[in-house]
């Protein structure tokens, strides 16, 4: 029996399902509270529904999260997770404590297509796309309060918009969990239809991996670059009205001799001056047997010092998980094998 699947689903599409299955729309809300607030996964545990509504549900529904399978604790309290869907397609979640700050890393995709030079993901391939049910299942099925939502791990949003978009709606509305706009951050190396439609459609932050301010440089490791060419999403970003001050970002890795150099710092603020958008710089980890390796973290504290002396904010980000490869957007696509396994 085909049944629906309710993470994932907006309050307009569950009314209309449990209408056609004769239950009462009002119950729609509820229903929804229960999966993404509480994140039951049976129908079961729900006590403010009447039991003849909820059998009916669950001979054609059901909630549609799962538990991770496997999870690795870093030394610095960040913790790995992994998840596989129902077709199999494992995917990474890290969970980033930072004082009150607690922040959700969460993937799009199993894998991703976009082979950037400097991550682990994009070294090994691509399995799928992620519903968005699959993504937002990652906030809710981790053991931790949360205050920020990142999609800043494997795989690219803006190549899997629809879904992104989606898992965006649920994260914010009111019927789903209901996190504040600012909280929300999707990251992307800058798919200009996909950045157009994030502006249009979502209220999220936007955070553009830039990793050089010079197109040819950057092509040679973001080869994204050649297709969707950065100064086209810098611009979209500078010219959006942004009465709800939503944050835009540039994130910035770190590479000692690359793009830590004076060149690159002046043609930083020569493009982000006076546009309001904030620049994250962070350390570079090695994925392989690379010869490069992050800037020292003087280098780092002096860009931050000229960018903001400049009036661009920034802010230099602490390296996390090394020991466990859990940095956002780096996240090794290893197999559970060496991860502790969860009790499900
Ligand atoms: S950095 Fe992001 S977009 Fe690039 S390969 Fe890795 S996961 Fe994909």
């Amino acid at each position: 029996m085909n049944q629906e699947t309710v993470a994932g689903s907006d309050l307009k599409e569950i009314e209309e399902f449990l209408g056609g299955l004769g239950i009462d729309g009002r119950h729609s809300r509820r229903l929804l509270y229960w999966v993404y607030r509480r994140g039951i996964r049976s129908f079961e545990e729900i006590n403010d529904i009447p039991l003849k509504f909820l059998r009916v549900l669950s001979e054609n529904a059901v909630p549609g999260l799962s538990l991770p399978i496997a999870s690795e604790v870093s030394s610095d309290g960040s913790v790995k997770y992994l998840f596989t869907t129902k077709n199999g397609m494992a995917h990474e979640t890290v969970f980033l404590p930072d004082g009150k700050r607690r922040t959700v890393c969460v993937s799009v995709q199993s894998g991703c297509r976009m082979g950037c030079r400097f991550c682990a993901t994009g070294k090994n391939g691509w399995n799928g796309n992620l519903t968005a049910g699959e993504i937002v299942n990652q906030v809710i099925s981790i053991p931790h309060e949360i205050t920020h939502i990142v999609m800043m791990g494997m795989g690219e949003p803006g190549d899997n918009i629809d879904e992104v978009i989606r898992a965006c709606r649920i994260l914010t509305a009111g019927w789903g969990l209901a996190a504040g706009r600012s909280r929300v951050t999707v990251s992307t190396v800058g798919v200009t239809p996909s950045v157009r439609r994030l502006l249009d459609e979502t209220e999220c932050n936007i955070t553009l991996s830039l990793h050089s301010p010079f197109p040819e440089e950057r092509l040679t490791v973001i080869p994204a670059e050649a297709r969707w060419p950065f100064a086209a999403t810098l611009d979209m970003l500078k010219q959006y009205d942004n009465r709800i001050k939503r944050r835009f970002t540039v994130a910035y890795v770190m590479i000692e001799g690359r793009n830590d150099t004076q060149r690159h710092i002046e043609e930083l603020k020569r493009l982000l001056a006076g546009t309001g958008i904030r620049v994250n710089l962070l350390p570079y980890h090695p994925v392989d047997e690379e010869d490069d390796r992050s800037s020292d973290m003087s280098v780092m504290m002096q860009f931050k010092h000229e960018l903001v002396t400049s009036g661009i904010g920034a802010s230099v980000r602490k390296s996390r998980g090394t020991d466990i490869a859990a940095a956002c957007g780096m996240l090794a696509a290893k197999s559970s094998h060496g991860v502790k396994k969860m009790n499900k």
